[in-house]
């Protein structure tokens, strides 16, 4: 027997396959997807590797043997090994990588932890500045990050210092060591949900507009038939139950669902409504578990004991046989795209699944992604509509407030508008509740010196830090860079140190001011990196008599509170000022999103706006409600500038300590794409290369080169060129290759 071996090259992220004999003794274990240990080169070292096919024959002669199994099972089936190799080509990633994607962390070292683990700072906060800061100078970045995560936040599990901070668990050790920092854990319920907290329900009668879509579902279902159905439905048109019924007609033909919805909306209330309909059938997986418990999820579903699997963007890689429908809610949103390799997106594996599989690909949206429903009305999904909230609940009347006329008309300098300020007021006496939406946590977004002009930066990204008033701190949101905060200039001293622009922490203060009585929570990174944050702050929203929930982006998705019957947009001006051709996009859903929040009750609701630019096209369309009329005019745009989806848009970004090197680096990879014969043919237009806006993150240099071309696939074969020759050469210099990537700057 031959094995088609693909080995684990750390250097080099590239994957090359080699033939080797199976010797008897390992011929009944020898599996596609088994690892291996195999002896490679002149110096047969033994290397690990993977094997990727078992041929009769082989065409090379004198093979070498496979010198051992690791483990005692495949990592993976092999399907998902062909998934995985298919991941590995489109994306720009090794095999290993997009093997990573398909396992739960730690299971190579068996997981048995029955815990979460929290860490909590064992010193004071000055010592914590001058300890961190001679970790930094030392080089000890990740011990550096974990003391200035704990700086601005108490009690975080040391899963999320880990993944979120920039931390390892070899840091956090040697941290407790040093008596810098102490760990506690608490045992916790090895189920990930409980069923009988959750009531249980049953299918409701379709509305005509349901039933629409549900019985053209259902036909597909039964078929078995690989279909791709794109519903825009307006918040809370019943989309929910559209799914529910479909996954229940999956499940009577004997198949599987997997429901996809983004992280942010994962909340106890949205899994609830699964759980309720389908009991322990259901399997949910979220970043908020702990190992032990992914774990423990990701092998139920290989024991083939879960029905339906719910999660965000990494569930589709869960271990689930017979697929019949993918899901995925919210299909417009950001996190369906990975940001980091493998850079893929979700929609586009889930369709290639779905055709596999012959299984039913449903996206959803009440604010559908241009490019998706460009490529509905283009014939690529069935459109189907449901313009009406359930029982003919109205949705919110939306008003714009003109913040040009605060100042100087109504004499007032509050973030908060008279006109909101009143609605509040009403809400209040009403005992009904409000959301309040800002897209910026801390206190100022930027702070600068009156006399010398000077902004206070990151000394390690290019941007400004933020004034986090409640610890006093000056903190940078891209890599954690966490400082005391400043009382006299930096640059030349002066004691004139001002804070600019308004953060969630400055507009939590104005309401305790304007409404001393009332209930406020704060909802954003810094009060939700706490354990159990997330879900204790929506608890008590809902609960007790909590009045305000003010956030960030937290509080525009998924939350189905009743008795929520007024929304603000406290600044829109910010979503909209973005440099990207996706900002009216992003713009119009958020508002949306956020407005459909009110009025989800017996109730109507009402929303405002607040605003410096009143007569900005995408606000009107927001306010009316009017998603046909926003996208006619953005694909006129689009068309006429030459936007996705009439094109790809390809980010090739080199980083790297070495500016010299990024530079010449991008240079060489410019020039190389200049050569070629795509250039001025499928690619039309090259920007750059040039810094990248943010020039430099976490000390990294970023220099890049923007390619707009027809289709990517027609110059995937460049690109993977550009991308081995990288490879191969092992500089320091990292690259990325990323086609149409969320983030421009
Ligand atoms: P969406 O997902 O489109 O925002 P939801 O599925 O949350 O909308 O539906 C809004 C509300 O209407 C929910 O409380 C849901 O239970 C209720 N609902 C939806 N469809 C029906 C139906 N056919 N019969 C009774 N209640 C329904
Ligand atoms: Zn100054
Ligand atoms: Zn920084």
């Amino acid at each position: 027997m031959i094995a088609k071996v693909l080995l684990n090259n750390k250097e080099q992220n590239i994957d090359k396959s080699f033939d080797y004999c199976v010797p008897d003794f390992l011929s009944e274990k020898a599996a596609v997807g088994m690892r291996v240990r195999v002896p490679f080169g002149f110096r047969n070292n033994l290397v690990e590797g993977i094997i990727i096919d078992l041929p009769e024959k082989s065409e090379f002669e004198n093979l070498k043997e496979i010198k051992s199994l690791i483990g005692t099972e495949p990592v993976c089936s092999p399907e998902i090994l062909k998934l995985c190799l298919w991941i590995s080509e489109k994306y720009f990633c090794s095999l290993y990588q997009a093997i990573k994607l398909t396992t739960p962390p730690g299971l190579a070292s068996g997981v048995s932890e029955k815990t979460v683990k929290y860490a909590n700072l064992a010193i004071s906060q000055t010592e914590a500045f001058e300890v961190k800061e001679k970790l930094r100078v030392s080089g000890a970045v990740a011990r550096a990050r974990i003391i200035e995560a704990l700086l601005m936040t108490d009690n975080i599990p040391l899963s999320k210092l880990v993944k979120e901070r920039g931390g390892t668990y070899d840091a956090i050790k040697a941290l407790e060591k040093l008596g810098y920092i102490t760990i506690e854990s608490e045992r916790i319920e090895r189920a990930a949900y409980c069923e009988e907290k959750y009531e249980k329900t049953v299918a409701y009668t379709p509305t005509e507009e349901q039933k629409t879509v549900i019985d053209y579902l259902n036909t597909a279902i039964d078929a078995g038939r690989n279909e791709k159905i794109l519903l825009r439905g307006v918040t809370g048109s019943g989309k929910t139950e559209v799914f529910l019924q479909a996954i229940e007609r999956v499940m009577g033909k004997g198949k599987n669902a997997i429901m996809l919805v983004p992280e942010i909306s994962l909340t106890p209330q949205m899994v609830q409504r699964f759980v309720g309909r389908f009991g322990n059938k259901v399997a949910v997986i979220h970043s908020a578990l702990s190992q032990g418990e992914r774990f423990d999820q990701w092998n139920k579903i290989k024991r083939g004991e879960v029905r339906v699997v719910v999660g965000a963007r990494s569930a589709i890689f869960a271990p689930l046989q017979n697929i019949g429908i993918i899901i995925l809610d919210e299909e417009h949103e950001n996190s369906y795209k990975s940001e980091t390799s493998p850079r893929y997106h979700t929609i586009d594996v889930a369709e290639k699944i779905a055709e596999d599989k012959k299984a039913v690909l449903l996206l959803a949206s009440a604010t559908p992604s241009v490019s998706e429903y460009y490529n509905a009305n283009n014939g690529k999904y069935t459109l189907f509509e449901m313009k009406n909230r359930y029982n003919e609940g109205r949705l919110p009347e939306v008003s714009i407030v003109d913040m040009r006329g605060e100042l100087f008309q109504n004499k007032n300098n509050s973030p908060l508008s008279l006109k909101l300020q009143s609605e509040i007021r009403k809400n209040l006496e009403n005992k009904e509740k409000t959301i309040l939406f800002l897209n910026r946590r801390g206190y100022s977004t930027f702070v600068s010196c009156r006399e010398c002009g000077e902004v206070i930066n990151c000394p390690d990204c290019s941007i400004a830090m933020t004034y986090h008033k409640k610890r006093e701190t000056l903190s940078c949101h891209y890599c954690g860079y966490t400082i005391p905060n400043v009382t006299s200039c930096p640059a030349c001293g002066s004691k004139h140190v001002k804070y600019f622009g308004t953060g969630t922490q400055k507009i939590e203060e104005e309401l305790k001011r304007l409404f001393p009585t009332a209930g406020v929570l704060r909802m954003d990174t810094d009060t939700t990196s706490q354990k159990g944050g997330h879900e204790k702050i929506l608890d008590m929203f809902k609960n007790e008599d909590a009045d305000i929930l003010l956030g960030t982006q937290m509080v525009t998705k998924g939350l189905d509170f009743h008795e929520v019957t007024l929304v603000g947009v406290l600044a829109a001006d910010t979503a909209l000022a973005v440099d990207d051709f996706r900002a009216n996009e992003r713009s119009f859903s958020l508002f949306t999103q956020v407005c459909g929040r009110a009025g989800r009750g017996e109730k109507a609701g009402r929303a405002i706006i607040q605003t410096y630019q009143p007569f900005n096209a995408t606000i009107k369309y927001a306010q009316n409600h009017d998603y046909e009329a926003f996208y006619k005019n953005e694909i006129i745009q689009r068309k006429r500038l030459n936007y996705p989806p009439f094109c790809d848009i390809i980010c090739i970004m080199a980083t790297g300590e070495d500016l010299e090197e990024v530079k010449t680096f991008c240079e060489e990879i410019g020039s190389k794409i200049k050569k070629s014969k795509f250039y001025g043919n499928e690619i039309f237009a090259m920007i750059g290369p040039d810094a990248a806006p943010i020039e430099k993150i976490r000390n990294n240099y970023r220099y890049r080169i923007l390619l707009k071309c027809k289709n990517e696939e027609k110059i995937h074969p460049l690109l993977r060129e550009v991308y081995e020759e990288h490879e191969k050469s092992r500089k320091k210099t990292f690259l990325s290759i990323d086609t149409n990537p969320i983030n421009m700057f």
